[in-house]
């Protein structure tokens, strides 16, 4: 995931900061990994290993040995396309804003060099996990710490959860309480008024089920939507079963 969002309060504070420096200082950053779930990092972690390609981490998922399991370390590149991890000055200037900020950097790692890499030290004793383990446990117990704490941004309301759960859209009320994304309260209000209890489209694809709700005038930025998209899981589920339901005249 790469929303920032997903990560721990106070590393997305420093996140944030450092892409405000990186502006002011003409670096064309672009946050590229948050937050990874135990399949995820599984899969990194079998790069090179089991899986073609070069090995891309030592961190195993299923010992959550990865920071990013945790919402404490996110990754990045340079934004212009072609020179994505190509310019070393580039990784040591951000390297040494980040720095500055309070976040160790994945340059200075002593066995494993990771230029495109932050993390925040005050969780991560010797850039390990295991005081985190040993609080917590697994990773979903310590997120859920820090994100029941903060109330959500863009809450959904309660009557547009009741509406959509009827509707057989929403299998897990409690996940859609969870997440936090801009304009997904107004687009169910929308969708509620616009949807039939039968499903009357045949959808494929969540290209296509953009397109049928800008036509049945429930969104009308796909482009925003579509780069949601890859921030928030079943959001592809959430438009298609919602599409499939719009009444299109
Ligand atoms: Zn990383």
């Amino acid at each position: 995931m790469r929303g920032l969002q997903h990560l721990h309060p106070e590393a997305r504070e420093r996140a944030e900061e450092l892409q405000l420096l990186c502006k002011k200082n003409n670096l064309p950053i672009l946050i590229t990994e948050t937050l990874r779930t135990t399949a995820e990092q599984n899969e990194l972690y079998a790069k090179g290993r089991t899986t073609p390609g070069k090995i891309v981490t030592h961190a195993k998922g299923d010992t959550y040995q990865s920071a990013h399991q945790w919402g404490v370390a996110f990754d990045f590149c340079k934004n212009i396309k072609g020179q994505e991890y190509s310019d070393t000055a580039f990784f040591k200037a951000i390297g040494a804003l980040g720095k500055a900020i309070g976040l160790f950097w994945g340059g200075d790692f002593k066995s494993f060099v990771d230029l495109p890499h932050f993390e925040l030290p005050k969780y991560l004793p010797n850039n390990s996990t295991s005081q985190l383990k040993n609080k917590y446990g697994t990773p979903s117990k310590f997120i859920a710490e820090w994100t029941l704490a903060q109330p959500a941004l863009y809450p959904i309301s309660q009557a547009n959860l009741a509406a959509m759960s009827a509707l057989g859209i929403m299998t897990s009320v409690d996940y859609w309480r969870g997440v936090n994304v801009q304009y997904l309260d107004e687009l169910l209000t929308k969708a509620c008024s616009k949807c039939d209890r039968s499903v009357s489209n045949d959808i494929i694809g969540v290209d296509h089920a953009l397109e049928v709700l800008v036509r049945g005038g429930v969104i009308s930025s796909p482009d925003y939507w579509r780069r949601v998209l890859n921030d928030v899981k079943y959001l592809d589920v959430l438009l298609v079963g919602i599409a499939r339901r719009v009444v299109v005249r």
